[in-house]
């Protein structure tokens, strides 16, 4: 391969700390519980270390407080190669945290956006130089929709290629989505985004009202099924998932959505970067944790699947 692929990401940071017990305490009462482990996280984070493993030149952009949790997590970015001086410390803001309990192998999650939510437009507009350089930019919805909203219209503006993952899903204003080249929303996205219940009236219809709307192209995840892409003028197109032992879906679509950054900033055709994306996620379900389970290049290349 000749030069790296450039990817900015402009998201979320997140500390998870994770706690296991034999049941989740109800309301009023005190536990004691198994285990506890600090884990990098946050969707925006995730995504960038995945495409980083994946041989990207990756930057970050987004905001963590001035505490241990953000000094640790920027040590995680550094040691991918991420580069992270595009990261805000913010004094008197806490680290984004999500406080997650481990019980009976279901979960349950409160997360605090803390620094997140003060990652705002001028950041994105100061750190400009390397959405000028990228070939992707890849956002979320974990830091403050107006951000994201100026990030991808700043991209786009550039000849970027942009992709938005709606996640967690709200309501998108369309002066957004006339910005976003790839939107990948998972099923309950989906319905959560358009209002149209895939099971009640086909995927398509969701699909093609985000079309309408402005959107290029529309992929919808499917878990293990794969994924389905919807582009203006051509028929829906389903991609199948791979077949894998699962141990941890965590970051599944975190991975596919790096993998579809990667591969898109690399030049392959839609399909060929769905394709790709479902090996990376395949392979990031098989592994637990989000960050340490995303696989490299070499692993992807090297699986036979
Ligand atoms: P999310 O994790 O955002 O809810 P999905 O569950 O649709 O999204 O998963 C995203 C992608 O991860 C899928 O399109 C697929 O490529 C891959 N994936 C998810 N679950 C599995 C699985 N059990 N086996 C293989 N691939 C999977």
């Amino acid at each position: 391969m000749g030069a790296k692929s450039k990817i900015v990401v402009v998201g979320s940071l997140n500390m998870d700390v994770v706690v296991k017990a034999k049941r989740p305490p109800r309301m009023g009462e005190t536990i004691l519980g198994d285990e506890v482990h600090f884990v990098p996280g946050g969707k925006g984070a995730n995504q960038a270390v995945a495409a980083a493993k994946l041989g990207s030149e990756v930057t970050m952009i987004g905001s963590v407080g001035q505490d241990p949790f953000g000094h640790s997590l920027l040590r995680s970015l550094q040691e991918q190669g991420i580069r992270s001086q595009t990261v805000r410390v913010l004094p008197g803001v806490p680290t984004g945290v999500a406080s997650i309990i481990l019980a009976q192998e279901d979960n349950c999650i409160i997360v605090v956006s803390g620094a997140n939510s003060h990652c705002q437009p001028e950041h994105v507009a100061e750190y400009q130089e390397y959405i000028k350089m990228a070939d992707v930019v890849l956002l979320q919805l974990e830091i403050p929709l107006d951000t994201v909203q100026y990030a991808a219209q700043l991209a786009k503006e550039l000849g970027k290629t942009v992709i938005l993952n709606p996640a967690p899903a709200q309501n998108l204003p369309d002066t957004l989505l006339r910005n976003v080249d790839y939107i990948t929303p998972n099923q309950s996205e989906l319905e959560l985004l358009t209002g149209i219940s895939p099971e009640k009236e086909g995927l398509e219809a969701g699909m093609n009202q985000l079309l309408k709307r402005g959107v290029r192209h529309v992929i919808t995840t499917l878990g293990r099924e794969g994924a389905a892409v919807l582009s203006s003028g051509e028929p829906l197109v389903r991609v199948a998932g791979y077949r894998v032992p699962v141990v941890d879906t965590t970051g599944a679509g975190d991975a596919f959505n790096a993998g579809l950054a990667c591969a898109l900033a690399e030049q392959k055709r839609v399909k060929a970067a769905i394709d790709f994306a479902g090996k990376v996620a395949a392979l990031a379900v098989t592994k637990l944790g989000a960050q340490p389970g995303m696989p490299t290049r070499a692993e992807v290349n090297c699986t036979f699947f």
